[in-house]
């Protein structure tokens, strides 16, 4: 069983573990602030109620863009955990269109801490959209992916109103010119 101080072990542990690694908006934010957003969506629209879901969504990106394997997410947080972090990460030897269209297509079939972990992600990127873009991204892209977040939103339904409703609040700002 997990704690609060496991929480905070997660935390450290994804900082350095995504140390070199930047946000892509021309911002260049660091890695750890979007992993700290996620986990703030999820621990506030959950209530708190599972630490577990917390602790995955700080550690959602470790397996998809660091070196960490499964084994030692299993070791240092518990089987629980590393599976949920599993479930939420693209498999990386495909094409960057096959793992798009596999998590609109996985989407549904997801456990439910997977699926709020999923649902604060993707509000989490649409809201750095919005804030800041990538350079190199065209307006075309970003309506791109704005439709392709809510594809795999609407496979996510029925998990969480309260991010359901974020994430289409975050879509809809994208969309909307800034005044
Ligand atoms: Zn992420």
């Amino acid at each position: 069983m997990n704690t609060i101080s496991d929480l905070t072990r997660a935390y450290h542990f994804a900082a350095v573990r995504h140390l070199s690694q930047k946000r892509k908006g021309k911002a260049g934010e660091p890695y750890i602030n979007h992993l700290t957003e996620v986990a703030d969506l999820v621990a506030t629209a959950t209530a708190g109620a599972d630490i577990d879901i917390v602790i995955a969504a700080v550690l959602h990106d470790v397996l998809e863009d660091t070196p960490t394997t499964s084994d030692e997410l299993v070791a240092k947080f518990g089987p629980r955990v590393a599976a949920m972090v599993a479930e939420v990460s693209d498999d990386k030897t495909l094409p960057k269109a096959e793992r798009k269209r596999l998590q609109i297509e996985h989407a549904p079939h997801l456990s439910e801490g997977a699926r709020t972990i999923k649902l604060a992600d993707k509000t989490a990127n649409l809201r750095s959209l919005k804030k800041s873009p990538p350079a190199d991204w065209e307006a075309a892209r970003i309506a791109d992916y704005v439709q392709w977040a809510l594809a795999v939103g609407e496979g996510l339904r029925g998990t969480n109103p309260e991010l359901e409703r974020l994430l289409a609040e975050a879509a809809a700002a994208v969309v909307t010119p800034s005044a």
